[in-house]
């Protein structure tokens, strides 16, 4: 039997129709099949890719790390390197009331351990989360999903979640001393990439100040200069009390963390100790490719060219079937009347080498969010593509 044989087999499936591209290699912007099909890739593995596929400086911190030691003992025992490197790194680039890091197997678990530590740190239960949001599969993450139609199967959820429309001034008055804390996306990506405005945004950190809500911001699709800056948060002048990161974090590799102030992060330690635990959360090899695909962007100074990659791609992007294109950075939706437009423009594009897709809850929207290393030439010759796609189908 072939691996795709195998992969309908043995692999359990998300949905009737994956992709299932057979892609045997990687590098920068590009995959290539089995076939030797070359493709470029305008989804960076849904914002993990941020400096690349198979970044070399990645690849050898990975081989290095890889040498010394494996994974030793549960999280948050042993002084591992990797760890404490990478802790501090992160550290180093955020306000300083974001000290204190606790890093996870992905961005799901970094939500449950930060819902945890907001119940525990307020003493209260009530979690006030928005219509149309994505934080993740895990039930706790699930509980706080924006959609009924992915909640409704899995119930009972958790308890005292209010999902509430983003941006909007009702959200902000329903927040109240019963409130453990508020989590948002820094932008809704699933939506089809919305930000609320700035003085929304800092009206919410206001009354969760003022009521003693933790405010919680998930940049894990955001962060690592996905949108223009290095953290989403930083457009709307204001800090969260915890910020939740994935995807881009691990360099490739799996991993999520939430981070908070060392105070909130303290309820976790004691009555009772080990309040949240991981076997494999911080592993050595994680955090040194994570370290190391920070660093590379850091040094390229991806972020600053973000906006002009962004500003190339919807200079090209005009066809009458394009509606609209809404944008934070490098985190792109383009707009097409239907699904039924969309999907056979994406189909298309694929099997001409462009590997895109659409949006949760933005099916008429095509994702573009390329590595942030993507280079002029790529971008040029998958605008084409996409464009000759739109001229083709239907
Ligand atoms: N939050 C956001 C905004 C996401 O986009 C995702 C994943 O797509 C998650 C949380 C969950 O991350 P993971 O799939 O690593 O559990």
């Amino acid at each position: 039997m072939n691996n795709r044989a195998l992969f309908f087999k043995h692999v359990a499936q998300t949905s009737p129709a994956p992709l299932a591209l057979e892609i045997v290699k990687a590098k920068g912007c590009k995959m290539w099949d089995k076939e030797g099909m070359e493709y470029i890739d305008l989804i960076a593995g849904i914002s993990v890719a941020n400096v690349g596929h198979s970044n070399k400086k990645v690849i050898k911190a990975i081989r290095k790390q890889s040498e010394q030691y494996l994974h030793l003992l549960v999280y948050g025992e042993f002084i591992e390197s990797p760890e404490v490197k990478y802790a501090h790194l992160l550290a180093s680039n955020l306000p300083e009331q974001l000290n204190s890091v606790y890093f996870t197997n992905s961005g799901a678990e970094a939500v449950e351990g930060a819902m945890k530590l907001a119940k525990r740190y307020t003493n209260r239960t009530e979690i006030i989360a928005f219509h149309q949001s994505y934080h993740g599969s895990t039930q706790g993450a699930l509980s706080i999903m924006g959609d009924e139609y992915w909640r409704n199967a899995y119930r009972p959820l958790l308890p005292d979640v209010r999902h509430e429309e983003y941006g909007t001034q009702a959200a902000i008055d329903v927040i109240s001393a019963k409130t453990a804390c508020v989590v948002l996306e820094a932008v809704q990506a699933e939506r089809g990439v919305y930000a609320p405005t700035v003085a929304w945004m800092q009206a919410l950190r206001r009354k969760c100040d003022e009521v003693g809500a933790l405010l919680i911001f998930d940049e894990i699709q955001t962060g690592f200069g996905r949108t223009g800056s290095l953290w989403a948060f930083e457009r709307y002048g204001m800090v969260p009390d915890v910020l939740m990161l994935g995807k881009a974090l691990g360099g490739g590799m799996p991993m999520g963390a939430f981070i908070a102030r060392r105070e909130v992060m303290n309820v976790i330690t004691e009555n009772p100790v080990l309040g949240h635990i991981t076997t494999f959360g911080g592993h050595p090899l994680c955090c040194a490719a994570g370290a190391a695909a920070f660093e590379y962007l850091l040094e390229k100074e991806l972020v600053a060219q973000v906006a002009s990659k962004a500003a190339l791609f919807k200079e090209l992007l005009k066809h009458p079937k394009i509606k609209a294109i809404r944008n934070e950075g490098l985190l792109m939706a383009v707009e097409f009347e239907s699904f039924d437009v969309n999907k056979p423009i994406i189909d298309a594009a694929i099997s001409k080498g462009v590997v895109t897709d659409w949006f949760l809850f933005a099916p008429h929207c095509m994702r573009i969010a390329p590595p942030l290393i993507i280079s002029e030439k790529e971008i040029k010759k998958a605008c084409a593509v996409i464009l000759e796609c739109c001229d083709l189908v239907g």
